[in-house]
């Protein structure tokens, strides 16, 4: 394991473009269950994923009564707004200020990354602190809105500032599309990266789990190194998509390449007489 968390410093230190792939085994480690994990979700109710496949059904079917429903009854994942973010998230803000990562695509709906300081992070999947129109993708935040009001004086669903469409929670339920800027941004990194991390994710959700997929399609043009941070192998690591995997919680390990990355880059060049001088980066 140290060896393997050596070698990915040392990769990330010389990478150009790095990007970080991260999913719900990310947040345990912050009190949210991931889905599949031993202790998730589904693996433990697989009622909870029967009814979370009707979510987008019941949106297109009557948004007042979808609206109604989010905010009278209780949410899977439990008390998101109020988590926080955990070493793991911390360690990935932490490279992106050291300019080594250049961006997370999470599919993550808890905002944790940002919460830890990430400045480009791609919520492929939404975020639960946000609100989105249905018709034009403009992205609003509910506190604009007065949600408990409107429930009361039964004026749900709430409608949008811009093209006056539902407005609906920016989370993307099942068998709903991946809004078409972040696709279309995620797309564009996963072309650029010669690295990528993925942290916490079963890798089964499609089509977030095609990311990697494209990544090693790339490989005849650019290699992209493939590194996956997971508390258990995954059809990326079976098919032999990731080079290899460094297995356990990524709120141990990220953290621990910090560590080691921090180690390679902060030795100054021979004759530079800045201490601590970054620029065997800039060197890059
Ligand atoms: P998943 O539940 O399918 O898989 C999580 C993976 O992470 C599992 O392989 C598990 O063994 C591993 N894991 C759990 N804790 C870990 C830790 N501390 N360190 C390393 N690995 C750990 O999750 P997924 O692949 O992200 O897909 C689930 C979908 O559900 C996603 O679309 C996501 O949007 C959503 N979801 C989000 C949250 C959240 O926002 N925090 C939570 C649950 C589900």
């Amino acid at each position: 394991m140290e060896e393997l968390i050596a070698k990915t410093a040392e990769l990330i230190s010389k990478s150009k473009h790095a990007v970080a792939l991260t999913g719900a085994g990310m947040s345990t480690e912050s009190g949210i269950s991931d889905f599949r994990g031993p202790n998730g979700i589904w693996t433990k109710n697989p009622e909870a994923e029967r009814q979370a496949y009707q979510s987008y059904y019941k949106f297109q079917q009557n948004p007042k009564q979808y609206w109604i429903e989010r905010m009278t009854g209780t949410s899977w994942l439990g008390d998101l707004i109020n988590a926080l973010p955990n070493p793991g998230h911390f360690a990935l803000a932490e490279l992106e200020k050291m300019a080594l990562l250049k961006s997370v695509i999470t599919q993550n709906i808890d905002n944790l990354h940002q919460k830890a300081g990430s400045l480009r992070v791609l919520d492929y999947h939404g975020n639960v602190s946000l609100l989105r129109c249905f018709s034009c993708d403009a992205r609003f935040d509910p506190a604009e809105f007065e949600l408990a009001r409107l429930l009361a004086e039964d004026r749900l669903p709430p409608l949008c500032r811009k093209c006056n469409g539902v407005l609906k929670s920016d989370i993307v339920h099942f068998n709903e599309a991946i809004p078409a800027d972040v696709a279309r941004e995620s797309q564009a990194e996963v072309g650029k990266c010669d690295l990528m991390l993925i942290c916490g994710t079963s890798a089964v959700v499609h089509p977030f789990a095609l990311l990697p997929r494209m990544a090693k399609q790339y490989q005849s043009k650019k290699k992209t190194i493939i590194i996956e941070i997971n508390a258990e192998p995954t059809p990326l690591t079976e098919e032999g998509i990731s080079d290899y995997l460094i297995q356990g919680k990524t709120g141990m390990i990220l953290p621990k390449i910090v560590e080691e990355v921090k180690k390679r880059t902060s030795k100054p060049i021979s004759g530079c007489e800045i201490s601590n001088c970054h620029c065997l980066l800039d060197e890059k």
